[in-house]
């Protein structure tokens, strides 16, 4: 059991943060009750939202916490998919969105130093502007820098580039009861003890509160150029990934999206996808570091496409061309989420990707759901949409409440024990929270969830930080 947030202790913290830095207005603190996860049932109201702006105000709010214990919520553009920073069990939500400065850009160590409430779009402009590039690309640019790491954020580009924890470096973090560690630092090596840096990436915040972060960078793309190939079926299209990686080709990229899907983008966008004919399309991102090696593997890639029965190759180059195309891709969620129950990201070997989409397929025909699917094919993480809809003819057709209900339930656990069937994960990027939390047991074994809960409790002995995520 936790206690409330009393009037006395709302003084206390509007002492520590700032009155203007404090939320307690029901209206005002709605909008920190839920993430993007579409059922707003599993949102929580919190009994008051703190915005601090500095490592020794996220403390001082971290020491009142524990010796009242409150639960507290770390939180940055709650742009998450699972409900991580939904406050479960209401207390304190704590906003990192005030730490929004990029400290600095190292030009010598390729390394930038960011607070954690800096936004996705704001860094990569920052990198960008001193002529460097940070390359993993997660697809919603108002995430902030302390989510990404706390979620470990993957994205399109994970096949070539990574996932967020291979760009961390350093991490300043505020333990649950206050004290405050710095770990890693501009290292491009470490042997020194435990990896408890790698331990906090991916923690959806339940073991300490990430402040600061010394992240990689890479020198800045020369070319880059996208590729837009329809096959026939999906089979030929994922078959492809695989032989050109023995090709030696390793694309920034690879996505797959189904002819149906891209239709709705189109009406909804009112932009035009470069071709209409077949039924699964690949999207492959390349980057060269000269206008011949760039000639060279656009080459390779036709040929090996071509041998998969590819029905025809469209070449975005210049790079207006590029930015059409990638926004329909990446503005596809727009385009349904109305009718978007749950967007899942399931992770299997990149092998059992085509078999793993007609068991989706097989899923949506047996409830009579449409379930859209696409995601990056050369890394195995596939993102099924759970719609409150069916297709029919290509347009979607929205279900009552008593139709989609009853089986949104089943359909994930068809989906969930089809993943464990291959070898996958109920998550390749965006984390437990609650949503998943029925499931991690269908991947974990309980020794391993058992080690997790005895970390859990080394870092957080009074259980106050993010309560009730990931397991109970
Ligand atoms: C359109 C769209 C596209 C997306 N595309 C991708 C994608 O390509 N790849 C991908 O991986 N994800 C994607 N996501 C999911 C989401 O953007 C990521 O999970 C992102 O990392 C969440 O960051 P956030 O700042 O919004 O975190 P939040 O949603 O605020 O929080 C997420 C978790 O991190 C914890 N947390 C937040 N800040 C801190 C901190 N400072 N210290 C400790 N814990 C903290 C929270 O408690 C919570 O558990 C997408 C989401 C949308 C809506």
């Amino acid at each position: 059991m936790y206690n409330k947030v009393t009037p006395q202790i709302r003084e206390e913290l509007s002492k520590i943060v700032g009155r203007e830095n404090l939320i307690t207005d029901p209206e005002r603190m709605l909008d920190y009750s839920h993430d993007e996860f579409s059922l707003r049932e599993i949102g929580h109201m919190p009994d008051v939202v703190v915005k601090p702006q500095n490592t020794e105000e996220v403390s001082s709010v971290l020491k009142l916490a524990s010796r009242e214990h409150i639960p507290v919520t770390p939180r940055g553009g709650a742009t998450g998919l699972c409900g991580g920073c939904v406050p479960a069990r209401g207390g304190i939500v704590l906003s990192l969105e005030k730490m929004n400065r990029v400290i600095e850009v190292d030009q010598d160590n390729q390394m930038a130093v960011a607070e954690a409430g800096v936004n996705l779009g704001d860094f990569i402009k920052s990198v960008e502007e001193a002529g460097l590039s940070f390359p993993p690309h997660p697809g919603e640019e108002s995430a902030m820098i302390g989510g990404l790491i706390a979620t470990n954020a993957g994205g399109s580009r994970a096949v070539k580039y990574g996932v967020i924890r291979n760009y961390i470096r350093g991490l300043e973090i505020v333990m649950p009861r206050g004290q405050i560690i710095h770990l890693g630092g501009k290292l491009m090596k470490s042997s020194t003890g435990y990896n408890l840096l790698q331990l906090f990436i991916g923690s959806e915040g339940t073991l300490g509160v990430v402040t600061r972060a010394v992240i990689q960078l890479l020198p800045s793309f020369v070319l880059t150029r996208s590729l837009v190939i329809p096959f026939a079926d999906l089979d030929s299209a994922i078959e492809t990934v695989p032989l050109l990686i023995k090709r030696k080709i390793l694309p920034m990229a690879v996505e797959f999206v189904e002819q149906d899907v891209l239709a709705i983008a189109e009406a909804f966008l009112k932009k035009r996808w470069p071709c209409r004919e077949g039924k699964t399309h690949l999207l492959i991102i390349l980057d060269a570091p000269s206008e011949e090696e760039m000639d060279r593997l656009c080459q390779v890639v036709a040929e090996v496409c071509q041998e998969k029965g590819a029905i025809d190759i469209f070449i975005a180059e210049t790079q207006k061309r590029q930015e059409e195309v990638l926004e329909i891709r990446s503005k596809i969620y727009e385009a349904i989420k109305a009718q978007t129950i749950e967007i899942l990201d399931i992770a299997v070997p990149r092998a059992e990707i085509a078999r793993h989409v007609k068991k989706v397929q097989e899923v949506s025909r047996k409830y009579g759901i449409w379930l859209p699917t696409f995601g990056h094919a050369a890394d195995g993480n596939v993102h099924t949409h759970i719609m409150k809809a069916r297709l029919e003819e290509g347009r979607m057709i929205p279900l009552e409440e008593k139709e989609w209900r009853p089986k949104f339930e089943k359909v994930r656990e068809e989906l969930y024990e089809d993943c464990r069937e291959r070898g996958g994960v109920v998550s390749g990027e965006h984390g437990i929270g609650l949503v998943k939390k029925p499931y991690l047991s269908y991947v974990l074994d309980k020794t391993q969830i058992d080690l997790m809960r005895g970390i859990k409790k080394v870092f957080d002995p009074d259980n106050i930080l993010n309560p009730g995520k990931i397991f109970d």
